[in-house]
């Protein structure tokens, strides 16, 4: 971990957070590299579970939300870790997390476990009083729970269907740490399929199913991750079934997203809590129903975390980010073979040409050895080095990340080429 993370911040992929302060304990940024493997990411999770199906559509609600929200869904009594101090070191540890009934670092006696609110709290507007409290969302869920009659009635969507968002939610967590495994700020990728009861318990199979292969068909080792069902005293009380996606990371097996049964709890509150009708009028059955809910809910940097893991290697003469092509963040890189104009100036054409299609990077300096190193890094999948013989043949050479294998392509045939190899479609269900 220690090497990867100081590789994510050379190469410019994450950084700690306001570092010429000292940094922000678990608080990271997204440097250029990053925030392109961030992007894609996501990107590759909406093309997957919207673009490609037609029955899921998406929404970006609010962060900031009615407080009433967050006392219909549970928020405000329940969600809370329970804290635990050690009264000899005074380290601090979620009581669920420990394994033994003493401090696991220096064997000292630990306080009662106290029940600690995850939500961060703030004020709208400029007078701090407790009439305008309100919450930092702390899962992107609830936004598409409160919105659920306003999306079907304007898309008309039937059951099954499904709302997904993408964005920000804010957990003021005891025991932050591992890099970007556990943050305070972090993203979410969050499904909400809304089916019939009797359905549920199919459609659940069908998105472990799904989510699964979305991690392999972008290359995760299968060996390195499994399903985690939660057992009875794990599940929330209106929960049927959840089961959590957990790669091996170098600290341990870790969930990655977590895939639930909710019921119709949460639809239901909401209707309790505003005397809003929510049901749903189902004229193929002639049957109002308030639906149940099959959530698939994963974490954008956890992915991110999982995948930069995951294609970590380390060889004898030199590092490799094996990332999926989709994922990378750099497609292409374009370097004249030396500093000599009609080389560059036949680099930047091929440059300019591709850049309309794909992420791509130029780079001239240094010799050709260590500008392929330098990709390997940080992942580009493909080098292209324009030479004397390119200005007579009008083809390049290209150099594959992983095999090192090198072919001869003409420029003319290179969109063509790299569409070929860099187009990605995700195992269907
Ligand atoms: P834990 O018990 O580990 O705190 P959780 O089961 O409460 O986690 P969920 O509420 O199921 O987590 O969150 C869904 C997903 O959101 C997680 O699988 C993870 O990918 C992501 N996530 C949750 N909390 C964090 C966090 N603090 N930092 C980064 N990602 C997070």
């Amino acid at each position: 971990m220690d090497r990867l993370i100081s590789m994510c911040k050379q190469r410019g992929f994450i950084f700690p957070s306001s570092e010429i302060y000292g940094g922000l304990n678990s608080c990271w940024d997204y440097g250029p590299l990053g925030v392109e493997l961030k992007r894609n990411v996501k990107e590759a999770w909406w093309f997957a579970n919207v673009q490609l199906r037609d029955d899921v559509v998406g929404a970006d609600t609010s962060i900031l939300m009615h407080p009433d929200v967050w006392k219909a869904s549970g928020h405000l009594a329940n969600f809370t870790d329970p804290l635990v101090d050690c009264k000899a070191c005074k380290r601090r540890y979620r009581a669920d997390h420990l394994t033994t009934d003493n401090c696991p670092e220096c064997g000292g006696e630990l306080t009662e476990a106290r029940q600690f609110n995850l939500m961060f709290k703030t004020f709208l507007g400029p007078v701090e009083e407790d009439a305008a409290v309100v919450y930092l969302r702390p899962e992107t869920a609830q936004g598409i729970f409160v919105d659920f009659k306003l999306i079907q009635s304007a898309t008309r969507l039937r059951l099954p269907f499904g709302i997904v968002q993408i964005g920000k939610s804010f957990r003021n967590e005891v025991t932050p740490g591992n890099f970007i495994f556990r943050t305070r700020e972090f993203e979410q990728m969050e499904l909400e399929f809304f089916v019939a009861d009797h359905d549920a318990d199919q459609w659940f199979d069908r998105w472990v199913e799904s989510r699964w292969n979305w991690y392999l068909s972008l290359g995760v080792d299968p060996a390195k991750l499994r399903r985690r069902p939660h057992g009875h005293d794990e599940l929330a009380h209106y929960a049927k079934a959840c089961i959590d996606l957990e790669y091996l990371f170098p600290f341990g097996w870790q969930e990655v997203e977590g895939i639930a049964h909710r019921s119709n709890y949460d639809l239901k509150q909401h209707i309790e809590h505003s005397g809003k009708d929510l049901s749903f009028f189902d004229d193929r059955t002639n049957e109002r129903l308030v639906p149940t809910v099959v959530e698939s809910s994963a974490g954008v940097d956890r992915a991110l975390l999982t995948f930069l893991v995951n294609a970590w290697v380390e060889e004898e003469e030199r590092v490799v980010l094996k990332l999926h092509p989709r994922l990378a963040p750099v497609k292409v890189a374009v370097f004249p073979l030396q500093k000599k104009p009609e080389l560059q100036e036949m680099a930047q054409r091929i440059l300019k040409d591709l850049r309309y299609s794909w992420q791509v990077t130029y780079d001239e300096s240094g010799s050709i050895g260590r500008r392929y190193r330098r990709q390997d890094e940080i992942g580009t999948p493909y080098c292209v080095t324009v030479d004397f013989d390119s200005l007579k043949d009008g083809a390049v050479t290209i150099r594959n990340r992983d095999t090192m294998a090198q072919e001869r392509v003409s420029v003319e045939g290179l969109t063509q080429y790299f569409g070929e190899r860099l187009q990605w479609r995700p195992i269907s269900e």
